[in-house]
């Protein structure tokens, strides 16, 4: 059954907030002067509230900058102190909560591989029951909006009613232009289905390249997100984590002033009207469509070269009837005409018959593949 989940709106979380929600910094907190200076630097352009920095960072591999722990917690307070802004880290442990607790940390956030855990999710949830401070939830690292809403329904069922879920993206296992596969039409859905929950993007963690940040945020702008959380470096090619994708306080700002924002009322939660969030979701869709062509369009041209070193003819009957069979038969399961997959597969398979030719002719084109 559907949780009946109500939000309190960003504005009455009783911290001076406005919609939309900026939250900017490092992606970890890595010295007293890092942080300050990043902070100070927000802090003077004014727009930003509320200051990012993690403390414990929870790395894929091992062996990796891990954050500086407590120590990092003493220089929040001074960020809290000589800019006003409000402080936020990354909790994943109830041990966590405790200590931001202990040093007034004014939000916390729940990363993508916590989010994920039920179990972990719960735990925090009873550490920060009766704490009275917003908690964001990101996303999973998985595209499953069910364990992203179990875990907002786990701290709302705590007590916690100042809640935020931040979209950060899912992870593609195939190779991509963004490091975080979007899949705005998951972000859509949560929306729909929690329509009070104010919901932020994190463009840094979709992008995965600085350059690319100021666009994945207007898009999300321009789909009436409630925020951005972005990451922000005083010098990003010397960060001990997510080097690639941190924007200087500068480029920032210049990317603040660059966008777009729409006037998302703290009153009005309707996020499109119901035509401008299929759209919405189609254009996702479409664009995963392309991506996945490209992507086998790759695996197309590698067959080609094994076909020319190996000297193997590039049409072969046998295969080409087992695809068409084999796609069929899943299109008819869902749904779908067979004339409809047929003429589909015919114009995707003409295309790779015409690369792997190029490529056995030795005169592959080189547009920028
Ligand atoms: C982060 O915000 O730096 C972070 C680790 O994010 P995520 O949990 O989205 O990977
Ligand atoms: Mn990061």
């Amino acid at each position: 059954m559907e949780p009946k989940i109500n939000i309190q709106p960003l504005t009455e979380w009783g911290l001076g907030l406005e919609s939309p929600l900026l939250i900017a910094g490092p992606c970890s907190a890595e010295s007293e002067q890092q942080v300050l200076e990043t902070a100070k630097a927000l802090a003077i352009a004014g727009q930003v509230k509320v200051f990012r920095a993690g403390i414990w960072k929870p790395r894929t591999r091992p062996g990796g900058f891990e954050g500086a722990g407590e120590k990092g917690l003493k220089w929040f307070k001074r960020v809290k102190d000589e800019t006003g802004l409000l402080v936020a880290t990354e909790v994943a442990m109830p041990k966590h909560v405790e200590l931001a607790l202990e040093h007034d940390v004014d939000m916390v956030w729940v990363g993508a591989r916590t989010s994920a855990n039920p179990f972990l999710v719960d735990q925090l949830a009873s550490a920060l029951a009766g704490a009275h401070i917003p908690v964001l939830v990101k996303n999973p690292v998985t595209p499953d909006l069910e364990l992203w809403i179990g875990a907002i329904e786990r701290f709302w069922r705590s007590g916690i009613n100042r809640l935020a879920a931040i979209h950060r993206g899912f992870y593609p296992y195939e190779r991509s232009r963004l490091r975080n596969i979007p899949k705005w039409e998951i972000a859509i859905d949560l929306k729909s289905r929690i329509p009070s929950l104010p919901v932020i993007c994190d463009p840094s963690h979709i992008a995965g390249t600085a350059s690319l940040v100021p666009e994945i945020a207007q898009r999300s702008l321009d789909l009436s997100m409630d925020g951005l959380m972005v990451e922000v470096h005083p010098n990003p090619s010397a960060a001990l984590s997510d080097a690639r994708q941190q924007l200087t306080p500068a480029a920032f700002n210049s990317m603040i002033s660059g966008l777009t924002f729409h006037s998302v009322t703290s009153t009005s939660y309707e996020f499109t009207d119901f035509l401008e969030q299929i759209r919405n979701k189609i254009d996702s869709i479409d664009q995963q469509i392309i991506e996945l062509l490209a992507n086998r369009m790759r695996l197309v041209e590698q067959i080609g070269e094994y076909k020319r070193t190996n000297n193997v003819t590039i049409f072969q009957l046998r295969r080409w009837e087992k695809i068409l069979e084999s796609r069929i038969e899943c299109g008819k399961k869902l749904g779908l005409d067979e004339e409809y997959i047929k003429s589909l597969l015919h114009l995707v398979h003409k295309e790779s018959i015409k690369k792997q030719a190029e490529i056995l002719r030795g005169n592959r084109q080189t547009n920028g593949e």
